[in-house]
């Protein structure tokens, strides 16, 4: 590769969704591929593609095993071996996944004649990881046929207790290092993100309504899949979002993972038509503004 210090990504195989202080960036097509890059938090949501913009990223999050979402993942290590990365990629997963994707990868391996190495950073729900000092990533259940996760990102701001705020600077300074009780956490939901589910888990985890940004799965639009349909495959299907409609108070809901039954202007044309006003203004879907779906 010649090394210009600059590559150039703009193309028609990845859409770029702003949502609130966030870019999603990526591509997702139900059953096809999931690949979504948010650069803000040094994070890649499933590895269905291999992005080559995202190949130097520092975290993946799995969501679970199926290949529309790992199956890239020896594509992207190749990617970062071609591009210098040294870091070895991290890699949240369900962990029952861990010693499935460690044999998969030495499989690979020997294929490519070249280590695919990663860390493996196994989560089970409720676990948390700090990511920076500011920020932890917290594990949560999903609902789909095969061991799966959601990953909700926890931005942990330390506050001032009020009853010092009227100090000045350097007596505060002054009490900090005495190791006085002066702060207080204030926990902020930025972002999570849930796929491959039934709709149950916003039920169980109601914190995804208080996220600045929700990327989730709508897997099914209309009547051309029914509800028990996407029941069965542990999907959700519009039909079942709307009624929580009221409840997302998010700065900006993406769906993402439409099923390839809709083109690009169907998904936009019956989000826009089924949608109410409320919940189209935070509504961000992530699709191509291409008349076809990438690939
Ligand atoms: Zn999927
Ligand atoms: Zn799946």
């Amino acid at each position: 590769m010649t090394r210009t210090g600059a590559r150039s990504y703009g193309n028609r195989v990845l859409t770029t969704v702003q949502a609130a202080r966030y870019s999603v960036r990526g591509t997702s097509l139900g059953g096809v591929y999931t690949a979504l890059h948010v650069p803000e938090l040094d994070a890649l949501f499933d590895c269905g593609l291999p992005l080559r913009s995202a190949a130097s990223v520092t975290n993946l999050f799995l969501s679970h095993g199926h290949v529309d979402h790992a199956g890239a993942l020896p594509a992207l290590l190749g990617i970062r071996g071609l591009h210098g990365v040294r870091k070895n990629l991290r890699v949240f997963l369900p962990s029952t996944l861990a010693p499935v994707i460690a044999e998969a990868l030495a499989v690979i391996s020997r294929l490519h004649r070249w280590p695919l190495t990663v860390d493996l950073v196994p989560m089970e729900p409720g676990d948390e990881v700090p990511l920076r000092n500011d920020l932890v990533v917290r594990a949560f259940r999903t609902y789909h046929p095969v061991p799966s996760l959601g990953y909700l990102f926890v931005n942990r701001v330390k506050k001032l207790r009020p009853e010092f705020a009227s100090l000045p600077g350097p007596e505060i300074a002054r009490l900090r290092r005495t190791g006085a009780d002066i702060f207080f956490e204030d926990p902020r939901f930025e972002l999570a993100y849930a796929t491959d589910t039934l709709p149950l888990v916003l039920e169980r985890e109601p914190a995804l309504f208080d996220t600045r940004v929700l990327i989730l799965e709508c897997t099914f639009l209309d009547g051309r899949k029914s509800v028990a349909d996407a029941r069965a495959g542990c999907h959700i299907h519009l039909d079942e979002l709307l009624p929580f409609a009221h409840r997302f108070n998010n700065e900006a809901l993406v769906l993402m993972h439409f099923s390839q039954l809709y083109t690009p202007a169907d998904v936009r044309r019956l989000l826009a038509e089924r949608c109410p006003p409320d919940l189209r203004r935070i509504l961000r879907p992530h699709v191509p503004e291409t008349e076809n779906w990438p690939g």
